[in-house]
C-alpha cells in the first residue's frame, strides 16, 4: 500500500497508534473540514478496498484469461468508473480548490490506481480483439467512454506527487508516463516533453542535484526494471502475449 493514499481518520490512527500523536498537518486539516458526504465518498473508497479484497480480486481476475474472468473485470472497472464519477460530482458540486481536490483524490488513490489498472487492461484486450477482427462499436446508453491506456501514468502522476513525492512509485510512475507518450506521440511532442520534465523533476527531487551523467545512469538503471502504473509488477500473461505479438 501507498504511504498516505488513504482517508485522513485511516491517516490520523496509523500515526497516533505508531507514534502517539494526532497529526494536524495542512492536508489533514483540510480533509477532516471537507464536506461530510465528500468525506463518506472516501470512507465507502476505502472500506470496498480493504473489506473486498478487490485489489487482489483484479489481480487474479487479469491473470485469468477466461471470458468469465474478462467480464467481472469490466463489471469491476463499471463500478469503479461509477464511484470515481460520483465522488468527482461531489468535488464539482462543492466547487472545491482544485489543490485540495488533488489532495481529497490522493487519500483515494487505491481505488484511482485500480481503475486505472482496469482500464489499461480493458484497453490492451480491446487492442487484441481489434487486430483479430472488427467487432463494431456496441453502444449502450450509459457506456463509460474510452479512455486511451496511454493516459493513466499520466492520471496519476498529480496523486501520487501529494503522497508520495520521490517514492520509487513516483519514480517509476513518472519513466512509464515518458515511455508510454514518448511511444505514442514520438520524442519531439508537447506532452513528451511534459512527461520528460515531470521524470526529471521527480529524479531530482530523490537524489537532489547530481552531476547530470549520474542522473542519467540512475534513470537508465530503473528504466530496465519491469514496471506498471508505478508498480514493479511480475509480468501478466495478457502483458507477456501482448510483447510475444509486437
Ligand atoms: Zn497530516
Amino acid at each position: 500500500m501507498v504511504p498516505g493514499g488513504y482517508p485522513v481518520a485511516e491517516r490520523r490512527k496509523q500515526l497516533s497508534t505508531t507514534y502517539g500523536f494526532t497529526c494536524n498537518c495542512a492536508r489533514c486539516k483540510t480533509e477532516s473540514a471537507a464536506p461530510e458526504n465528500v468525506i463518506e465518498a472516501l470512507e465507502r473508497m476505502w472500506n470496498r478496498i480493504l473489506d473486498e479484497n478487490v485489489v487482489q480480486k483484479a489481480q487474479e481476475l487479469i491473470m485469468s484469461t477466461s471470458p468469465e474472468a474478462t467480464s467481472k473485470l469490466q463489471q469491476l472497472q463499471q463500478e469503479l468508473e461509477k464511484e470515481v464519477a460520483a465522488f468527482e460530482g461531489l468535488l464539482e458540486q462543492h466547487a472545491l480548490d482544485m489543490r485540495v481536490r488533488q489532495w481529497l483524490r490522493s487519500s483515494a488513490y487505491a481505488t484511482y490506481e485500480l481503475l486505472a489498472v482496469c482500464r489499461d487492461e480493458q484497453e490492451s484486450a480491446r487492442g487484441q480483439v481489434s487486430s483479430s477482427g472488427d467487432q463494431g462499436e456496441a453502444s449502450s446508453s450509459g457506456r463509460v467512454p474510452v479512455i486511451c491506456s496511454d493516459e493513466q501514468p499520466e492520471s496519476l502522476m498529480p496523486l501520487i506527487s501529494v503522497i508520495s513525492p520521490a517514492s520509487d512509485t513516483h519514480l517509476y510512475l513518472a519513466l512509464e508516463w515518458l515511455e508510454r507518450a514518448g511511444k505514442k506521440y514520438g520524442s519531439g511532442h508537447e506532452k513528451t516533453k511534459t512527461a520528460s520534465q515531470a521524470c526529471l523533476a521527480a529524479h531530482l527531487m530523490r537524489y537532489g542535484r547530481v552531476p547530470n551523467e549520474l542522473l542519467s545512469q540512475l534513470i537508465m538503471a530503473r528504466s530496465q526494471v519491469e514496471y506498471n502504473l508505478g508498480r514493479v509488477n511480475l509480468p501478466s500473461p495478457s502483458a507477456a502475449s501482448l510483447s510475444a505479438a509486437a
